[in-house]
């Protein structure tokens, strides 16, 4: 994969501690992007997937798989190789694009159409979409892990089953109470 970096112990890319894979390259330019060395497709490092892999298993303090960018829906299969890892060591996946779900989701029918399904797995693969781009004119502090107003945190299986956006929300206390696995069965009070 070609990313721009990983913080193996992040509190802020998503809830609780997160293993955050930063891919390299995005086409959209957003104007007040916060990384745009991450948008040449040449810029950032490879590395392998099985090194990143590795590189999970040492994060002892994580809890979660995030991955951001860049744009990580550009780079399907490494992103959803690195997603089925998380989710068999029990972590749960988060992901940022600045596209929106519909569009990903249409470009994954296309794309499977014509026999590659690289993006339709990792979506399958993702528990908690934040998508859309940053827009200056909507940009807000007021929302966590989103810097715009029109970004919205999707709850992915959910938008599978149905085949429309569903937001997610965070889970009911009363819920977690059982949970063993993912970073909020770990952590246990992020989501207050
Ligand atoms: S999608 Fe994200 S990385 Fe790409 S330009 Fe917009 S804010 Fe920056």
């Amino acid at each position: 994969m070609r990313i721009a970096g990983v913080e193996p112990e992040s509190v802020v890319d998503g809830p609780g501690v997160r293993f955050a894979v930063f891919t390299q390259g995005c086409q959209l330019h957003c104007p007040g992007c916060q990384n745009p060395e991450t948008w040449a497709d040449d810029g950032g490092c490879e590395e392998s997937v099985p090194r990143l892999i590795e590189q999970m298993d040492d994060a002892v303090l994580a809890g979660g798989l995030t991955l951001s960018g860049g744009e990580a829906s550009r780079q399907p299969s490494g992103c959803a190789a690195l997603a089925r890892h998380a989710h068999r060591i029990g972590w749960d996946v988060w992901c940022w694009s600045g596209h929106t779900v519909e569009f990903l989701m249409r470009l994954a029918s296309v794309e499977q159409a014509k026999g590659d399904g690289a993006l339709a797995e990792m979506l399958s693969q993702i528990d908690v979409l934040v998508d859309g781009p940053f827009l200056l004119r909507r940009r807000t502090l007021g929302l966590a892990w989103r810097g715009s107003d029109n970004q919205r945190l999707i709850d992915m299986p959910a938008t599978l089953r149905k085949g429309r956006a569903v937001e997610w929300r965070p889970p009911e206390r009363a819920s977690l109470a059982g949970s063993s696995g993912g970073d909020a069965g770990r952590t246990g009070e992020w989501w207050v």
